[in-house]
């Protein structure tokens, strides 16, 4: 992959590893990469990931896919190395909080290594979940955050604080050559139907005639960035010169109550079931939202897509998806196509 400022944007792209790869914003940067002209190697180990979100790149020929799980050490030669793989979704971290410590953790470390041995550039995927419950709006990355070691939700959230951790001693320790994205709620085609995450369960619900489901008053916010600018700021932080480490901030600032969202979508749809409360998952923040100036200092970059837009497009894709066109689209099963490690 072509690189930061100066002579290394000159460089012919390069190779670059996307761990959890077959997952929902994983399988949106491989299509990105392998279209700025990089070799991508997808890796995932498919606990959460589906190999047809990346059916139409398995057969490019700057494409490789590897079954692997990151808790086991990696040897492949990359320019770029970026760190997505983790299940993101509450119900799916909770499943199994030991192995989604474990992905934190060792993953975190096993692509440190994995950078140190190659000389590759690594990109943390951090997420806003490390900022816990905030005392303070908007958070920015200077807010150390407030978060609940203990609670259900901990795996996860500081899991993800751990890797921050490790990927700066390395950087101190070794000169490893870091970034570090916190990205805030991101949504948009290919999320999976059945993960619990607010803007697919409320499509899916109301796709299907239900009733949408908010939690609590729903007068909790959250923050949705579109996926194809998350996508953007992730690359434009690997391509930032090496003395750029991050934490930034990724995510879109617009703020929306979770009843607003549920209105949105239900115009969207045409949904005519209403909308029932249901308790609030214990440590579920109350509000979320970024501050991005660093990342429009740094990346010059700020989300493009307004709400309406891309909720739109995902309402979109749920609609082709219960249609089975999607299935049909993509043409390969993913058995016929993998390579396996
Ligand atoms: P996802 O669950 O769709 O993708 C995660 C992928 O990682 C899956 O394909 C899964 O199979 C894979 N994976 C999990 N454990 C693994 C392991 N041990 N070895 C190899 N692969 C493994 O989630 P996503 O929304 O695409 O999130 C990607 C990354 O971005 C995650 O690290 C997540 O913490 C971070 N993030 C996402 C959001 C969001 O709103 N989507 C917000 C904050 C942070």
């Amino acid at each position: 992959m072509d690189g930061a400022n100066g002579e290394r944007r000159t460089r012919p792209a390069g190779r670059a590893i996307v761990t959890g790869g077959a997952g929902f914003l994983g399988s949106h940067l491989c299509r990105r990469l392998v279209a700025d002209g990089c070799s991508v190697v997808a890796i995932d180990d498919l606990s959460t990931g589906d190999p047809r979100n990346l059916a139409s790149l398995m057969t490019h020929e700057r494409f490789d896919f590897i079954e692997h799980d990151i808790t086991q050490p990696l040897h492949i030669r990359a320019d770029a190395i970026f760190n997505l793989a983790c299940c993101a979704s509450p119900i799916h971290y909770q499943a199994d909080p030991l192995k989604t410590l474990r992905t934190c953790v060792d993953g975190a470390a096993n692509v440190l290594r994995l950078a140190r041995e190659c000389g590759a550039r690594v990109l943390q995927a951090s997420t806003s979940e490390v900022y816990g419950e905030p005392e303070v709006h908007p958070q920015s990355e200077s807010y150390r955050g407030a978060v609940s070691a203990t609670g259900p939700r901990a795996c996860y959230d500081e899991g993800k604080r751990c890797a921050e951790t490790l990927f700066f001693d390395c950087h101190r320790l070794y000169g490893t050559e870091i970034k570090v994205a916190r990205i805030f709620n991101t949504y948009g085609p290919q999320m999976r139907a059945d993960d619990g995450r607010v803007v697919s369960t409320l499509i899916v619900q109301a796709l299907a005639g239900e009733p949408m489901t908010v939690n609590g008053d729903g007068i909790q916010t959250r923050s949705f960035c579109y996926v194809d600018d998350l996508v953007e700021g992730l690359v434009r932080l690997m391509r930032t010169p090496p003395e750029v480490t991050g934490p930034v901030n990724l995510g879109n600032p617009g703020e929306v109550t979770m009843l607003e969202l549920a209105e949105r979508i239900r115009e969207l749809t045409g949904a005519r079931g209403g909308i029932v409360h249901r308790p609030m998952p214990e440590d579920d923040p109350t509000r979320r939202c970024p501050d991005i100036t660093l990342a429009k200092r740094l990346l010059a970059w700020s989300p493009q897509v307004p709400l309406d837009e891309g909720l739109a497009r995902t309402v979109d894709w749920f609609r082709r998806l219960h249609a089975g066109r999607a299935a049909r689209r993509t043409g390969t099963t993913w058995r016929e196509a993998r390579h396996v490690a």
